[in-house]
């Protein structure tokens, strides 16, 4: 047994610094959409997988963020727009300094944070992204009055805001969202804010699926406007992906589109979203490096050293 562990070990040896040097020589990723949630954000812990059936075996939120950031460094996640509870986004924060940017997420709109208290964090650099908001669940647009302060908040302190768009999950109405409408996830209702807040760095997140006439719309007025692909590019049939993929490339908004995983509870979604864009054979290798570093890198206003 001994033997072999040395076996194993002298031949792990130039394995491990093969490794290493892969790991190194990986294109960065900026991972526009993720989530710090507790482990029974979905009600109980271990809930599988929609795609694998697989529960992600973390029974304890300290388990999911360590399962978490080490994904995000076996994928050579850069940075990650992270956004859950508050207390919760500052832990992550605290152990991840650098590769974490902080997100606010609304989605319980009657508690809805404070504008003052936002603003120091924003301004402290704890938090840097007013997003993910989900008005879609709560049966509201983003032009809800409710939404105003916030948005006059990221528009005066130039914080990009990542606003959910497109899709909900199968019977949403009828479990945890009474009020969640389909029509509220279409980008068309953005444009509104956008009049009103012409400075405003907006993104769409998942990327307004399944409403491509209307994200090409919006995209190509606004030229301001990016969006993410995240959860589209694991969760719904790869083909149906790719084709509205190939919709928004077509459409000449290559340029504008950000990686992102949407990992909620499932740490391996981060691979499984970064597999839908890598098998997209249409896209050339320089249009997978703006999806999955250069766009965001420029939306986020990052400088040359990427920080
Ligand atoms: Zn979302």
């Amino acid at each position: 047994m001994k033997s072999l562990l040395i076996i194993f070990g002298l031949a792990g040896i130039p394995c491990f610094i093969s490794a290493q040097t892969t790991i190194d020589e990986k294109f960065p990723i900026i991972d526009m959409h993720m989530h710090s949630f507790p482990v029974k954000y979905m009600g109980e812990s271990n809930i599988p997988n929609p795609v694998t059936g697989r529960p992600s075996g973390a029974i304890s939120d300290e388990e999911l963020m360590l399962a978490t950031r080490s994904e995000m460094r076996r994928h050579n996640i850069v940075k990650a727009v992270t956004s859950g509870p508050l207390d919760v986004v500052h832990r992550w924060k605290i152990e991840e300094p650098k590769r974490i940017i902080g997100g606010v997420h609304f989605d319980e709109v009657t508690s809805l944070p404070d504008v003052e208290q936002l603003r120091q964090r924003f301004m402290s650099g704890q938090l840097g992204v007013l997003g993910e908001l989900v008005a879609q669940h709560a049966g509201l647009s983003l032009n809800d009055s409710l939404f105003e302060p916030y948005l006059c908040l990221a528009e005066e302190l130039d914080i990009p805001v990542g606003v959910h768009t497109g899709l909900g999950p199968s019977g949403t109405p009828y479990t945890c969202c009474p009020r969640f409408r389909v029509s509220y996830g279409n980008p068309i209702l953005l444009e509104e804010v956008l009049v009103r807040h012409p400075k405003l760095r907006l993104y769409m997140m998942h990327g307004g699926w399944p409403y491509l006439e209307e994200t090409k719309a919006i995209m190509a007025v606004y030229s301001q406007v990016y969006a993410d692909l995240a959860v589209i590019n694991w969760i719904i049939p790869r083909e149906e992906f790719h084709e509205y993929l190939r919709g928004l490339i077509r459409a000449g908004l290559g340029e504008r589109l950000m990686y992102g995983s949407d990992q909620m509870v499932w740490p391996e979604a981060i691979g499984m979203a970064i597999e839908g864009i890598e098998s997209a054979t249409f896209l050339s290798e320089e249009q997978k490096r703006d999806i999955f570093y250069n766009n965001a890198a420029r939306f986020l206003k990052l400088r040359e050293n990427g920080e």
